[in-house]
């Protein structure tokens, strides 16, 4: 049955003139079954109107199995009607035979007091926001008097005005909690202390444990506390409504909207301000400008109690207590985050934004630095193109809104690290014209342009001191740094370090260091690559060699370049038949009395030492034509005339002429 009618019940039906034979003594002994709805199993009901002899005040009492607790021991809670019954007492209390056999009436009811005392500094004052903390039964009994001494809290109800059967419902379950809460506390307390006399039954009360002020039961207290009506309208508020709208809606005046808004934030407060674990929390942490609500909420939410009520009711404190949820850049609310100062938070934010261009992991760092969570949402508070940089999704990182594309060419080269050609660039930050792009670098300092390639690079980059003195050495280092490229690839990328031809690149590939992967990808040698032998070119008409490979006889003019001494093109076809398949290698002839010839396969062609001193011991000016004669298997070489109707006279030959020289027009192959 509902509580409200069976406390109204026995209010009415009691009377201890007609003994245990009154209805109410009926009723009373019915409770374990009348009232077992409204408990769990693990509590024990009792009904009592007295044992034999009819009782001054009838009792309905809620014992935990589980702790033990029995009338005469333990805490309890329990229903006690006055002697008069007009009112009925909810109240939290304690065993009070035991005190009153071992002490006596008088010093047995101090104790008791006592007791109380030391349960309710354990409950703290949240947990008995708005509860009584004593009763009367209105009765000279010694037993009542007990009762009244015993009292931890207690909620007195008139019995011609009994509340609502949920607000009753309510109440029973507030002090079950009190009374289990209360009982907990005292098992996991370290025992063993000597207690002095008087003070506590169990232990000492410790004014140091504050009674866990956890969300969940902040709104128990709340909900008992705070009319529903008045809730709503707090909660309207703060979700900003106006006073206009919500005393429209309800058909009343603004001024009482007021009123009640007042009240319920008076309460509010009143809850918040027995709160403290809480209110100091929150408060350490209203200095930052931005926090979770992660950070806020969870270490307050009560386990035993579902989340989302929690979560709402503390969304709901946190706005009573100052902070607001935190605004992007754009004006919308950014979910689970709070500030207790918005204007600091987005000057904070744009602080940070200010070093845009920037990775992600910079604006973290930048975020920490202008301090704040490097955790923030950041795309949703930098939404689009509502604050000063917006999050790049084609570079993936973040750019101011003015000049996106130029900062996101910042981000393609710095990643880079080395210049880049502007289609490359304008494909990278995804421009549509690399025409029009380029003439956007141009006209930003923080680019410039190199000659002649005509790469971009940072205005910063020191490229002048480059490190590499050679296509050779950037070859090697971009394949060193970056791995196995195309052909094409690796053009682009060395000519990037090393401002050269593609051609000079490919030439590259006669290295012996430098060779292919099966799939024709270029790379080191030392990391498995093929180097690649030279293929055989066409032999030139300049170049006759034995059908035995053993003589070649290269015949060359004499010209401005052969007489200013330094060392002379000549054809691959010489080095490739020499056997200098791979560069560098090199082979030395000696002519005899005369000196060395040096044919070398280098990386960028063949060459064959200086011929002047040769052309001036022969006498040969420009116009003459030498023949030079290399021999194989001998290692050594001759130089002669092979001029034409020039009646040279003298020496016509140096070196070893033992072989009779091939004729120059004969074919080998
Ligand atoms: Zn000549």
């Amino acid at each position: 049955v509902q509580l409200r009618r069976f406390l109204a019940a026995v209010g009415m039906t009691y009377d201890r003139h007609l003994g245990m034979a009154a209805e109410g003594q009926r009723i009373l002994r019915l409770a374990p079954e009348l009232l077992a709805q409204h408990v769990s199993s693990t509590i024990r009901i009792i009904g009592s109107g007295g044992k034999g002899i009819a009782t001054l005040t009838p009792w309905v009492g809620f014992f935990d199995l589980d702790s033990g607790s029995t009338p005469e021991q333990g805490l309890y809670v329990v229903y006690l009607f006055a002697e008069d019954l007009k009112t009925v007492t909810l109240s939290l209390n304690q065993g009070v035979t035991t005190p009153s056999r071992a002490l006596g009436p008088s010093a047995g009811r101090d104790k008791l007091r006592a007791n109380a005392a030391a349960v309710r500094d354990e409950l703290g004052n949240t947990a008995l926001f708005g509860l009584r903390s004593s009763q009367s039964l209105r009765s000279h009994g010694q037993r009542q008097l007990a009762y009244e001494a015993g009292t931890i809290a207690a909620l007195e109800y008139v019995l011609e005005r009994l509340p609502s059967e949920p607000t009753l419902v309510r109440d029973l379950a507030r002090f079950l909690d009190l009374c289990k809460i209360s009982v907990n506390s005292r098992q996991n307390a370290p025992r063993g202390a000597d207690h002095g006399p008087g003070r506590s039954f169990e232990r000492a009360p410790d004014t140091n444990r504050a009674f866990p002020q956890t969300l969940g039961r902040l709104l128990q207290v709340a909900v008992v506390e705070i009319s529903a009506d008045r809730w709503e309208v707090l909660e309207e508020r703060l979700s900003g409504a106006t006073l206009a709208q919500i005393a429209l809606a309800r058909g009343v005046t603004r001024e009482r909207i007021r009123q009640v808004e007042a009240h319920a934030t008076r309460q509010f407060s009143t809850i918040l301000a027995g709160a403290k674990t809480l209110t100091t929390a929150w408060d350490d942490l209203a200095a930052r400008c931005a926090v979770s609500e992660a950070t806020l909420l969870d270490p307050h939410l009560d386990s035993t109690l579902a989340p989302e009520d929690q979560m709402h009711f503390g969304q709901l404190l946190l706005s009573m207590r100052g902070f607001s949820r935190l605004r992007g850049f754009s004006r919308t609310d950014v979910p689970g985050w709070w500030t207790s100062d918005q204007s600091r938070f987005r000057a904070r934010a744009a602080t940070a934004a200010d070093y845009a261009p920037m990775e992600v992991s910079d604006f973290s760092q930048w975020a920490e630095t202008a301090g704040l969570p490097a955790n923030l949402p950041w795309k949703q508070i930098f939404p689009g193109h509502a604050g000063p940089i917006v999050w790049d999704s084609t570079v993936e990182a973040w750019v101011h809104v003015r000049g996106s594309l130029r900062d996101a060419a910042y981000i393609a080269l710095t990643r880079r690290g080395s210049p880049m050609d502007g289609r490359e660039i304008a494909g990278a930050v995804g421009a549509k014209s690399t025409r029009n792009f380029e003439e956007q670098l141009r006209r930003d300092i923080r680019y410039s342009q190199m000659r002649p390639s005509g790469f971009w690079k940072l205005a910063d980059w020191n490229l002048n001191e480059s490190k590499y003195t050679s296509t050779l050495e950037a070859a090697v280092a971009v394949l060193r740094d970056e791995g196995p490229q195309t052909a094409a690839q690796w053009a682009r990328a060395v000519a990037a370090r090393y401002p050269v031809s593609y051609a000079a690149v490919n030439q590259c590939l006669a290295h012996e260091e430098i060779g292919r992967w099966p799939d024709g990808r270029i790379d080191l040698v030392e990391r498995g690559a093929v180097h690649a032998d030279d293929t055989e070119p066409d032999r030139p008409p300049e170049i006759v060699t034995a059908p035995d490979l053993r003589v070649i006889l290269i015949y060359r003019d004499v010209d401005d370049e052969l007489l200013r001494g330094s060392g002379l093109g000549v054809s691959r076809y010489l080095t490739w038949v020499l056997g200098l398949r791979r560069a560098p290698r090199s082979r030395v002839f000696e002519v005899p009395g005369y000196g060395e010839i040096e044919i070398r396969r280098l990386i960028h062609g063949s060459t064959i030492s200086s011929l002047r001193r040769f052309a001036s011991e022969l006498g040969a000016q420009m116009g003459c034509r030498l023949a030079i004669r290399l021999d194989l298997e001998e290692h050594v070489a001759a130089v002669g005339l092979a001029c034409e109707n020039h009646g040279h006279s003298g020496r016509t030959v140096l070196g070893d002429i033992d072989a009779p020289p091939p004729n120059p027009d004969q074919e080998t192959d």
